[in-house]
């Protein structure tokens, strides 16, 4: 599976010092997730490269248990990139449903126009041209690489991010943005060949969905208890910024997702009477439904009916 587990006292000052310290962690982490892993399907050889570049879509900003039942109906529906690309953009925004940031959803028919039109059907195999793919950042190449096609990248999501922070620099949260010194750390800490890389991607993802969490580490289970920088070094409080609240109440994006809802439901165009009902302030109100024609997810008619897009 990976290279044995090398005994080492490590702090956060030889994090960088080269592969003794990821051998540390990688055999125990790889080790928890075969025994661990939830069964979910795109980890299902079936899912293929479309099912997890959907799945890698639908779960940067949304929990598991609410991406599931939207997962499973988008690839029932559009089961290969082509079948999506055939369908307006709008198809996808209503799809999407209730998962939130619905900017995804037409990011991820974009792509599937790309794929489509520039590879074959086929979601393409190389970084670099998963990259280029519009609506595509640095994260979802990497993830569709590792998780898709096996290969050797570093894969820095939100729970990595805090598994590294912890275990390995020895703090209780990572930046609230992520920085070079993240992404040169996670690439010191890529085992060598391509197999165990993917695995350790997803391992240490799953390790802080499970077990490394947010709210409450569970460090009983933690598969590297003994080696965790900042467990053993008496879980100093965390010095940085104030860490990001995810208020929600009141906000635009709530008035956004009120609006979006009426025009998702409507399967047609949707007069202005009837998106001004769903939120009582005129000027919140106003600005939430320019903010989402200007993102091209709804589409302004003649007489001042919206529908959402066609193309
Ligand atoms: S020992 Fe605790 S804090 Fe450290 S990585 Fe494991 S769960 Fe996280």
């Amino acid at each position: 599976m990976t290279a044995p587990t090398k005994p080492s006292a490590h702090s956060p000052g030889n994090a960088l010092s080269g592969p003794t310290l990821g051998e540390n962690l990688h055999s125990p982490v790889i080790g928890w997730f075969d025994d661990n892993a939830r069964d979910l399907p795109w980890r299902r050889p079936e899912a293929g490269p479309w099912g997890v570049m959907v799945s890698e879509f639908m779960l940067q900003q949304t929990p598991v248990n609410r991406v599931l039942p939207v997962y499973e109906q988008w690839l029932t529906r559009w089961p290969r990139p082509a079948d999506l690309a055939k369908d307006a953009p709008g198809e996808a925004v209503r799809a999407w449903g209730r998962l939130g940031y619905p900017r995804r959803a037409l990011r991820l028919h974009g792509a599937a126009v790309a794929i489509a039109e520039r590879h074959g059907g086929d979601v393409p195999t190389d970084h670099a041209q998963l990259l280029a793919l519009p609506g595509i950042g640095e994260y979802t190449a990497a993830a569709v690489a590792s998780f898709a096609y096996g290969q050797r990248h570093p894969v820095l999501d939100t729970n990595v991010r805090r598994v590294f922070a912890r275990a390995v620099t020895g703090v209780q949260y990572p930046p609230n943005a992520t920085t070079a010194a993240e992404r040169k750390l996670a690439r010191a800490l890529l085992p060598d060949d391509d197999r165990t890389a993917a695995r350790w991607a997803a391992a240490s993802m799953e390790l802080g969905a499970l077990v490394c969490t947010a709210r409450n580490e569970s460090c009983h289970r933690c598969p590297i208890a003994a080696q965790c920088a900042w467990r053993v070094a008496g879980k100093p409080e965390h010095e940085g910024p104030p860490r990001r609240g995810q208020t929600y109440a009141g906000t635009d994006r709530q008035v956004r997702g009120k609006l979006l809802a009426v025009l998702r439901e409507a399967h047609g165009p949707v007069p202005q009477a009837a998106l001004d009902r769903v939120w009582h302030e005129p000027v919140q109100r106003a600005r939430a439904l320019d903010g989402l024609v200007a993102d091209g997810l709804v589409e302004p008619l003649p007489g001042g009916a919206y529908r959402l897009p066609l193309t």
